[in-house]
């Protein structure tokens, strides 16, 4: 049995390559507004989160995961060790390193602060959902809030004080938000009545922290339907009382608590508001009908977490994959592999499990890849804001195009990469003597919350694209071409780099044909194909970094002695972005061929065509 065993590992070399070497953080560090945050401070961070990830959460993964949430007495329990290392994690700070000061925070650039989120959540993904949604939460009362509001909540949800969540879900209202039924009654005072049911919410409720603050989408009296007419409420679990503590309970209750097939340390609730007519809300900046603009900050925010909790457990998996296949020996080599005299070999001598492993980490350093690029585009717009406005625009407007790319495409693949490392194991890595199940289990809520995926994908083709007039998937598109420019007639690179701009060339063209369907009565197509194209996207993007990466690992190795310790790393970047440009970069001209090909079939089929049961 593994509780308490600690099963995480991450490759600290790598982390500090993306965001030191990859995407220059001592451009940004310890200048405005990140003055005290220069390179030696963010290694240092990194490598305690690293010990902490190591000594107080990873133990608690396995043994949060068979022990699960329970309700007792209309409080949840969470499970053993939780408690104790919320405490633990917030004395180091860890969680407010990208807060700014003035709300109690470190001020580091954001960048950093996805590299820690990656091991918190490489670490136990449930037990880093409570913190999250906290931080979430406060970072959306600190922007949309009024000033009473954010001195009352914000520093106390971003230290630990007191929790947060989301609650936009309900038995009707799942995709479509705007059904949402729940109701808020005005008081008279300036404050509101909250009546309603909300399902599948994340840490609904826990014995963490002291109070938690909910951020509940409702509809006011007479708003319009639909999206249009939610507002958003803050409701705390426990009324505040005039001196600023937490005081009487508010009238919000837990229904239940989910049996589910993964994140199970989490605890998803059923919250009744209202029940007794005592729920009291009030509205988030005291505008009505705010509440989706508002509530996007957030989701904004937390549709890039999730690409961290996909990227830190994919992480998790690929490693202990790897480490796995050292040690399991398993046939012969292939080359004797008829001969049982031969010696038996670790199986990560086999063809086919190197390129289960090559996979795995080459997505991995692409993701890892994408999110710090997508984070060091948001601290750059807020370096450049007032500074250099038309290069700030352009930062943020990366982030847009780019935040349901990184979601969807993360997401996916450590669910998809997470059952590739159960291969990788056999039979063993069924078992729950291996950390890898769990794994597979926990990714797989990843492509559903924070908008499924092809939520995102709609808001790829239908937002995204054509965002301020194209220029997001434009500015996108020339720093690639010019990357293209430069490193086409590269000795070692330059077929690579080939792949990558037909690869380029067949996004072009796909774009154009889903502009076509546009304005064409051939509209059933873009959502038939939008999900296609997003995986098409996330390949060029994925490719552009691996290579970009592996180009700086060239020039590392150029200046490093043959026996130099940091070769064997720099020379792995190499191959991660050889694969991916062999392997997968090909794969996008087939799949434009397929959306220009303008396959109706799932929407041809008759429904009773499906199955005659
Ligand atoms: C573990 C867990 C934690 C969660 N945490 C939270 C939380 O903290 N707060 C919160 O508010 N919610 C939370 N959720 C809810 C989650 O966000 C929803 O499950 C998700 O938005 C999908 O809604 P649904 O489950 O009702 O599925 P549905 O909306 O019924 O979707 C079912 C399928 O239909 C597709 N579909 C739906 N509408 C369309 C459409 N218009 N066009 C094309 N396809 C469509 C979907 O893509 C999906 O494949 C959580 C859910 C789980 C399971």
């Amino acid at each position: 049995m593994s509780n308490g065993i600690n099963w995480y590992q991450a490759d600290l070399r790598e982390l500090k390559f993306v965001l030191l070497e990859q995407f220059r953080y001592g451009e940004i560090a310890g200048r405005a507004p990140f003055e005290a945050w220069g390179v030696e401070e963010a290694t240092a961070v990194l490598e305690e989160t690293y010990r902490f990830a190591r000594e107080v959460l990873g133990p608690l993964n396995t043994s949060g995961d068979r022990e699960g949430c329970r309700l007792e007495g209309g409080q949840v329990i969470t499970p053993k060790g939780f408690k104790d290392a919320w405490r633990k994690l917030y004395e180091t700070g860890f969680k407010t390193v990208s807060v700014r000061p003035e709300h109690g925070g470190q001020g580091a650039p954001h960048a950093l602060q996805c590299l820690i989120e990656e091991i918190l959540s490489g670490a136990n993904p449930a037990f880093n959902m409570y913190p999250g949604l906290a931080f979430g939460a406060a970072e959306l009362i600190a922007e949309c809030g009024t000033a009473a509001q954010v001195r009352r909540y914000v520093e106390k949800m971003y230290n630990g004080h007191w929790g947060g969540t989301m609650c936009l879900t309900e038995p009707q209202a799942g995709s479509d938000v705007g059904a949402a039924k729940t109701i808020a009654i005005k008081n008279g005072d300036g404050t509101y009545r909250i009546r309603g049911t909300k399902i599948f919410i994340s840490g609904g409720d826990h014995d963490l922290a002291e109070n938690i603050i909910h951020l509940v989408l409702a509809r006011a009296e007479d708003a319009p339907a639909g999206t249009k007419g939610l507002s958003l409420f803050i409701v705390p679990k426990k009324r505040i009382n005039p001196d600023g503590s937490a005081g009487q309970s508010n009238d919000v209750q837990v229904g239940s608590i989910e049996h589910k097939m993964g994140i199970n340390g989490s605890a998803t609730c059923v919250l009744n508001f209202g029940d007794n007519d005592q729920c009291i809300g009030e509205l988030v900046g005291g505008v009505e009908n705010a509440g989706m603009s508002q509530m996007f900050r957030m989701m904004n925010g937390a549709r890039i977490a999730v690409a961290v909790q996909g990227l830190g457990v994919l992480s998790t998996a690929y490693l202990n994959a790897l480490a796995y296949a050292k040690e399991r020996k398993q046939g012969a080599h292939f080359k004797f592999w008829k001969d049982p005299n031969r010696p038996r070999v670790a199986i990560v001598e086999h063809p086919d499990v190197r390129r289960m492993l090559l996979e795995m980490k080459a997505v991995t350093e692409g993701i890892r890849a994408l999110l710090v690029k997508l984070t060091t585009h948001l601290d750059r717009s807020r370096q450049l804001a007032g500074v250099d406005d038309p290069k700030a625009t352009y930062h943020r407007g990366q982030v847009e195009l780019l935040t349901p790319i990184v979601k969807s495409y993360s997401s996916d693949a450590a669910f998809r990469l997470s059952a590739q490392a159960i291969q990788v194991y056999g039979g063993a890595g069924y078992l729950k003597d291996h950390p890898v199940e769990q794994c597979c289990r926990d990714a797989k809520i990843f492509s559903i919350y924070e908008g499924t995926n092809h939520i995102q994908a709609m808001d790829l083709v239908g937002r995204k694209l054509g965002q301020a007039g194209g220029a997001h998937f434009q500015d996108f598109m020339r720093d690639i071409g010019e990357f293209v420019a430069q490193h086409r007639a590269n000795p070692r690179y330059g077929s690579a780099v080939e792949a990558l701009a037909a690869a380029q060339e067949s996004i072009m063209q796909s774009a154009m044909v889903f502009f076509g369907w546009s304005q064409s009565d051939k509209l059933h197509l873009i959502p038939l194909n939008a999900n296609r194209f997003l995986s098409l996207m996330s390949e060029l993007a994925i490719g552009w970094l691996l290579l970009d990466a592996a180009l700086i690992a060239e020039t590392a190795l150029e200046s490093l002695p043959a026996t130099h310790s940091d070769r064997p790393f720099y020379e792995g970047k190499r191959w991660s972005a050889l694969w991916f440009a062999r392997n997968v970069l090909p794969d996008v001209e087939h799949g434009a061929k397929l959306i220009a090909a303008e396959d109706s079939s799932p929407v041809e089929i008759p429904l009773e065509a499906f199955s005659t049961h």
